[in-house]
């Protein structure tokens, strides 16, 4: 990893950081990565344990609306704790003034009733998605794209790499990126939006069923500053709670700008590695933890009790 990236491991703020402080905390700490209960390539049980071989504090499994894999995983540690805390949480897909964004919660019960209606409406919004794809690659001459791509998905989370593995596996297309360049990449057929919920309602069910309600990778949005500021005031009035100051692996000077957004606006802190899968490019499990003068963290909700594996919600 580089000495730009903020979790590389370097100790102590640059230079020019000096009038910012950022002081190492010493805790490891992922409150979003994926497993493969959505896109991730490691089962819930695979995470666990590579959450505890890496010492980390503090974790939660944040698969885009799905609380599968952290069920799975609170069930794996139940079994076999760790002095680690697992808490639980998701990935929200929604919109915000025709804009694709996701809120992560964290530490909701995840049979509230309204989680339950949540992701049972996350998931037909998914499924409704997948139909209409399948019927958009239809009219291309490629029927049967539905069915074929859920075969492909084997019980998990259903999305566009499924329909390519699907068309590869057909002979349509040489690969699964020559599927995304002519038939399901932006722009193309098969690139349908979801009917996700608007922001202020998947704020609410994560509100509702106690869980905190994160902003994350907010810079990912590729907002203008002025844009990004109207969504994060937005954020803050419907029940948002905190803006993932550190996600993946991101910039020192884009923790300082979200850090200061987060402050103006009187958010916490939250922070992830959006961990996927091991690739030489993306980011590691665990984020070690600096604490930002002047801003909450959301883990300090968690920190203070024992590790209770599967007994939290
Ligand atoms: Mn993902
Ligand atoms: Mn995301
Ligand atoms: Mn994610």
């Amino acid at each position: 990893m580089g000495s730009d990236c903020y979790h590389a491991g370097e100790r102590g703020p640059s230079p020019g950081l000096q009038s910012f402080p950022i002081r190492f905390y010493n805790l490891l700490i992922d409150l979003h990565c994926h497993t493969s209960a959505s896109d991730g390539a490691l089962s819930p049980t695979e995470i666990v344990d590579r959450a505890l071989a890496a010492g980390i504090d503090l974790l939660a499994i944040t698969d885009h609306d799905s609380v599968a894999g952290y069920r799975a995983a609170a069930h794996h540690y139940t079994a076999n704790p760790g002095r680690m805390k697992l808490i639980s949480g998701v990935e929200v897909s929604c919109r915000w003034n025709g804009l694709s964004l996701h809120v992560v919660g964290l530490g909701m019960d995840c049979d509230h009733p309204a989680m339950v209606s949540a992701l049972h409406r996350l998931d037909s919004a998914r499924d409704e998605r997948g139909r209409k794809i399948g019927e958009r690659l239809a009219k291309k001459g490629f029927p049967g794209g539905y069915e074929g791509a859920l075969q492909e998905a084997a019980g998990s989370q259903l999305g566009r790499p499924h329909f390519a593995a699907w068309m590869v596996d057909r002979g349509h297309v040489r690969d699964a990126s020559q599927a995304f360049d002519r038939y399901l990449g932006q722009g193309k057929a098969g690139d349908v939006k979801a009917f996700w919920p608007e922001l202020e309602e998947a704020v609410g069910w994560i509100v509702s069923a106690g869980g905190v309600a994160v902003l994350a990778h907010p810079l990912k949005y590729r907002l203008t500053r002025s844009r990004l500021r109207r969504l994060v005031s937005e954020f803050a009035d419907i029940g948002g709670a905190a803006l993932e100051v550190s996600s993946g692996r991101q910039l020192q000077d884009q923790v300082r700008q979200l850090s200061l957004l987060a402050r103006e606006f009187g958010l916490e802190a939250s922070a992830g590695s959006d961990f996927h899968r091991d690739s030489s490019y993306g980011p590691d499990l665990g984020v070690e933890l600096r604490l930002i003068e002047g801003l909450e963290g959301v883990w300090q909700r968690w920190r203070a009790t024992s590790q209770t594996g599967g007994s939290e919600h």
